[in-house]
């Protein structure tokens, strides 16, 4: 049952930090190549680096329950497995 948190604050995340990178992305062409331009830049990469690593982190943790039903149980009307904890 944590695990969905888990991967709705990844998701969360995901959403910040890739809507900055395109609010980024739009200013970077208007401050050219002196010291605010490369701090974009460097920036940038940052954010991508952040963006791939938490999208690694995700698939990682949002995997499918391939686990038979009958390791399946109900907790406060929400169905989920005994094996993985992930909510059904
Ligand atoms: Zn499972």
């Amino acid at each position: 049952m944590t695990t969905k948190k888990a991967v709705q604050i990844v998701e969360m995340l995901l959403e910040k930090k890739t809507s900055l990178k395109q609010d980024l992305s739009k200013t970077e062409n208007n401050w050219g190549n002196d010291i605010v331009g490369s701090f974009i830049q460097t920036e940038l990469t940052s954010l991508t680096n952040e963006i791939a690593w938490l999208q690694i982190l995700k698939k990682e943790i949002a995997l499918d329950c391939k686990h038979p039903t009958e390791m399946h149980d109900q907790c406060k009307g929400q169905k989920y497995c005994m094996a993985c904890n992930m909510d059904l």
